[in-house]
């Protein structure tokens, strides 16, 4: 029997503003633990968040750029679960009144271009990061570094769209480029500015009613998501091949086996019992901001690819490696003018 994959992709982009999302401290990579903290993202009781309007600006460009619809009411809700790195206790993200919604992006996978949908964009809050000492006088210790905490995250549900390995790679590195160009995230992977949570099904070709699906959770290279991917694949085919029966899971890659493990089943998925926020007021867009941040859109990479075929007469494969970088695309253009 022939299997078909289907991969969804929930993408974390985290958002270049100068402050965070609900208070003013810096969002800079890398100071000392802690030093940037204030009584907001710190959770202490009482306090009260500000939403920063740079980061509604920042998610409305996004959202504008990958066709979705614009909600003119969305709302936040807490998303509540216990860890040392969330001292409040929840997390501040959107839930069924999420920003924007029903987008879509074209994917080139071997020359073969799908439309790829979106099935929601919201803002939330990061956590903070546990830091677990290697030293001779931490070894056993695990520390909390709140600097992270309250930076602003812009979450890219796709919808289960993407039917190999090579698509879901191709679709990420599609959002990437957008949101490089759009200059609202340095996409860096290795800083954990741009991960990605991987579910993966597999159904008998011809099927319509997709399988059961594992979560691959945070994945931080193209090359590791593309590798878990197919042995994931592989694995649900012999289980499935072999009599067995895909569960719903969430599951971690490991990079140095090339293997996923379980690490949590469905049973004890958790129950975040969202709530809308009591703190922060609905937002509402105006039009006329959606209208503003459509006009002020940079050229997008499939439009720069399409004018440097289309106009300049290049072949397919050189605009799209000049277009797939901004400021590669801008020096050129400029020596085009110049010529
Ligand atoms: P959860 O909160 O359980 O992660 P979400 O709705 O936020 O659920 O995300 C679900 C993700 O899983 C989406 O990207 C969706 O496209 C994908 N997905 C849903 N069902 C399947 C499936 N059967 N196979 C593969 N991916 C799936
Ligand atoms: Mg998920
Ligand atoms: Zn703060």
């Amino acid at each position: 029997m022939e299997f078909e994959p289907v991969i969804g992709l929930e993408v974390h982009a985290q958002l270049k503003t100068k402050t965070k999302i609900f208070c003013s401290c810096s969002t800079e990579f890398g100071a000392p633990p802690n030093t940037h903290t204030c009584p907001v993202c710190l959770g202490m009781p009482g306090v009260l968040p500000v939403l920063n309007k740079k980061v509604v600006e920042f998610t409305l460009r996004m959202a504008v750029a990958t066709h979705c619809k614009v909600n003119k009411q969305s709302r936040f809700a807490r998303k509540n679960y216990f860890y040392p790195d969330l001292p409040k206790g929840y997390q501040i993200s959107q839930y069924e009144l999420p920003i924007a919604s029903n987008g879509w992006v074209l994917v080139d996978t071997n020359g073969e271009v799908r439309k790829i949908g979106i099935n929601r964009i919201h803002m939330e809050e990061d956590a903070g990061k546990l830091v677990h000492g290697d030293t001779p006088d931490t070894a056993g210790v695990s520390m909390v570094d709140l600097n992270r905490a309250c930076t602003p995250l812009l979450e890219i549900v796709s919808e289960p769209d993407m039917r190999s390995a090579d698509e879901a790679i191709a679709y990420l590195k599609k959002l990437h480029q957008i949101v490089v160009y759009l200059g609202v995230c340095d996409g860096n992977l290795e800083e954990g500015s741009f991960r990605c949570d991987a579910n993966v099904s597999v159904r008998p070709s011809g099927q319509q009613e997709f399988g059961t699906r594992a979560e691959l959770k945070n994945i931080n290279s193209f090359r590791f998501i593309k590798q878990a991917i197919d042995y994931e694949v592989e694995r649900q085919i012999d289980l499935i091949e072999s009599g067995g029966k895909v569960i719903q899971e969430t599951r971690l890659f490991d990079s140095n086996t090339g293997m996923t493990r379980s690490m949590r089943g469905k049973e004890e998925a958790h129950d975040y019992r969202y709530f809308p926020d009591p703190d922060l007021v609905p937002l509402v867009i105006s039009e006329a901001w959606v209208d503003d941040v459509r006009a002020t859109l940079p050229e997008l990479p499939d439009a720069k690819r399409s004018r440097f075929v289309d106009d300049l007469g290049l072949p397919v494969y050189d605009a799209e490696v000049l277009a797939s970088d901004r400021e590669l695309a801008d020096y050129f253009d400029a020596c085009v003018q110049a010529s």
